[in-house]
């Protein structure tokens, strides 16, 4: 195993850009620790070998004449299988989508190729995103780097599980109801859902349009902060973005390494505990909050008493995009058509392929989405599901009022069994209660590890949540916590993830 894969996306491109190590030797030793280890975690749907050893060879000869494209050109990247890309299929975790091609790039993929980032492949998924465990992808579950027999979240477990088994140093994904954060918690990763409106969601196949959010993951703050510059910034192509500066979160980072939270008032959301909340959570989120003070920082409980109400109307407004958006699926267009004997109508052949394409859970959320839009039906469910957005907004703006960020636990619960909540929806979607509300609100939030769990031996994730528009204070007081975490255990929790090379395919 190459020592390059342990290095961090800062650090391989510092490595990369002063030419002690070509971009293509570090895109291969990550493409030889996927093949090594990729068949007992299956973070990849398709690894792109040739295309990943061609761009960063680019890189290389870019650099050989003085250009740099950006702070992270050469460094190996894992993209969710939700972003289009010209140059590899994108099945957003669905039979429907099977082996398709996309005619374009994401918008997302297109600033990653201009950065110089490598892309080494596509990650696994919940079909269209719809899930906390990866368990929904039409392709098989990804497993969880700490326990093989654990769910590494979802939706983009792939792209954390990539991360925490050392087969890419960042990745992308993206977060409706907390699909970066969950992922990044159970897997002892970092993951940030920026404001909503900053990242493009042009080429982002769509689950619910006015939640969805492409966001960085990675190993440490500084480098999801980098990730972050590169992605961000308004588009034209994107009716929803946002035309205004990307925000400071590298400079935020790299100021919130210096370890000195002097001045900045924390809140901790009282209603984020007790009922289904773990111990071992409890107690490594507590600890933390002491960490927070002990860097200077001012910490104060906060009430938002109508993050209840979150998951609830989450689970009607979610569905209800997604049961419009998915009608595009209709054998016409894109992927799969199953057309019988050639007798069938036009009706029949939608039918018969949305029946074959679609997976339980998918055709769960088009149903309940159908209904809740219903006539009749649509202002007590949909109507009253937007009243509650407001609602939450509201508590979000006077805790804001009050404190610079909001902290809570990431997650419930560290990850559970593959297979264990499978056939418990309510149990499974049980796991959104802590990051629903900033997906409803649209405000920026972030997940950065915090410690293993006593109880349980597993990561754990502290949930950091700042204002719309000021993601840089989420940075700045996740990457202090970062370094007095790893000063206080002893050193980065992801190097005491389990050896992968002893388990055999
Ligand atoms: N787990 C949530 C859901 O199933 C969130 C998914 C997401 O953020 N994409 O809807």
């Amino acid at each position: 195993m190459s020592d390059l894969i342990r290095l961090s996306a800062a650090d391989l491109a510092d490595k990369i850009h002063k030419r002690e190590v070509s971009a293509v030797e570090v895109a291969q030793a990550h493409l030889d620790r996927i093949a090594e280890v990729d068949g007992a975690v299956h973070a990849f749907l398709h690894v792109n070998t040739e295309g990943a050893l061609a761009a960063a060879a680019q890189v290389d000869e870019q650099i050989a004449v003085g250009e740099v494209a950006s702070p992270l050109a050469g460094v190996p990247l894992a993209l969710k299988d939700v972003l289009t890309t010209v140059d590899e299929p994108t099945t957003v975790g669905s039979k429907i989508l099977e082996n398709w091609l996309p005619p374009y790039d994401a918008t997302v993929t297109a600033r990653l190729r201009a950065a110089g980032v490598v892309i080494l492949g596509k990650t696994n998924m919940d079909e269209f995103a719809m899930g906390s465990s990866t368990e929904n992808s039409a392709y098989g579950p990804t497993h969880n780097p700490w326990d093989l027999e654990r769910i590494p979240g979802g939706s983009g477990g792939g792209s954390s599980a990539s991360l925490a088994a050392f087969e890419a140093p960042l990745a992308i994904g993206t977060d409706t109801g907390g699909s970066i954060r969950q992922p990044g918690a159970v897997t002892g990763t970092v993951g940030a859902k920026p404001t909503y409106g900053t990242v493009s969601r042009y080429g982002l196949v769509a689950f619910s349009s006015s939640l969805d959010q492409a966001g960085p993951c990675a190993r440490t703050v500084l480098d999801a902060a980098l990730l972050h510059e590169v992605i961000a910034g308004y588009d034209p192509m994107d009716s929803t973005s946002i035309n205004a500066p990307v925000r400071p979160v590298v400079e935020a980072a790299r100021q919130g390494a210096t370890g000195d939270l002097t001045g900045v008032k924390v809140g901790v959301v009282r209603e984020f505990r007790g009922e289904g909340y773990q111990q071992g959570v409890i107690d490594s989120f507590d600890a933390a909050v002491q960490q927070l003070r002990e860097l200077g920082a001012e910490v104060v409980e906060v009430s938002c008493p109508h993050f209840k109400y979150a998951l609830g109307a989450y689970y009607l407004i979610a569905p209800s995009e997604a049961s419009s958006n998915l009608a595009r699926f209709d054998a016409m267009r894109y992927g799969l058509r199953v057309s019988g004997d050639g007798e069938l109508s036009a009706e029949q052949v939608m039918s018969l392929t949305r029946e074959a394409g679609f997976g339980p859970e998918v055709k769960r959320r088009i149903i309940l989405g159908t209904y809740a839009l219903s006539a009749g039906y649509y202002d007590a469910y949909y109507g009253s599901a937007q009243k509650v957005r407001t609602l939450i907004s509201r508590d979000f703006a006077a805790a804001f009022e009050q404190v610079d960020v909001l902290v809570a636990p990431t997650t419930p619960t560290t990850a559970f069994k593959i297979g264990e909540r499978i056939d418990d929806p309510l149990a499974m979607y049980l796991n959104d209660l802590c990051t629903i509300p900033s997906n409803m609100a649209g405000n920026a939030a972030m997940s950065v590890p915090c410690g293993l769990a006593a109880d349980t031996g597993l990561p754990v994730g502290l949930q950091v949540m700042a204002p719309a528009l000021a993601d840089e204070r989420m940075y700045r007081v996740a990457a202090a916590y970062e370094v007095a975490r790893d000063a206080a255990q002893g050193g980065p929790l992801i190097n005491r993830v389990p050896e992968l090379e002893a388990i055999q395919r």
